[in-house]
């Protein structure tokens, strides 16, 4: 009986623990590895000065967060092709809604837009590429409780 009570509480203890999906863990700047400790010291982007202050270990999990000096320099090919789908995102969303012409100036309008919204998401996007590339070098283990990091 009471065995079958701690088991119980086992369970409710899982399901409260929140697990991000893949994208979301992305989305909220989730150590890849356990997908709930934050990889970031200050959650804001925004932050400016604050901006890469990561933590050197996940909180949650321990799973270092720079693998290796230097290990983000590759971000620049991460942050290179999402500001390439972003802008195709925009530019077709740009199409679909407003429209394009040769006759006048709407493409201008876009190249405009796109660049302000592409500056004032710069902070969230090198975060996010930095979050992306260390999703490709550690994957997420459902038992980082009991299983030792492998990088
Ligand atoms: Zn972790």
């Amino acid at each position: 009986m009471n065995n079958l009570m701690e088991n119980d509480h086992k369970m409710d203890d899982q399901e409260k623990r929140k697990v991000y999906s893949y994208w979301a863990a992305l989305l909220h700047q989730k150590c890849p590895r356990c997908r709930e400790g934050d990889m970031f010291k200050d959650k804001n982007p925004y932050h400016l000065n604050a901006l890469f202050r990561m933590n050197d270990k996940c909180p949650v999990c321990g799973q270092r967060m720079e693998i290796e000096p230097g290990f983000y320099f590759g971000t620049a090919y991460v942050s290179y092709s999402l500001t390439i789908a972003f802008s195709v995102s925009t530019f077709v969303a740009w199409w679909v809604l407003v429209g394009l012409s040769t006759q006048d100036n709407r493409i201008f309008w876009w190249v405009g837009i796109n660049g302000v919204l592409m500056i004032v998401l710069q902070p969230f996007f090198m975060r996010l590429s930095r979050v992306i590339w260390l999703s490709f070098f550690v994957k997420y283990n459902q038992n980082w409780q009991t299983e030792s990091e492998h990088i």
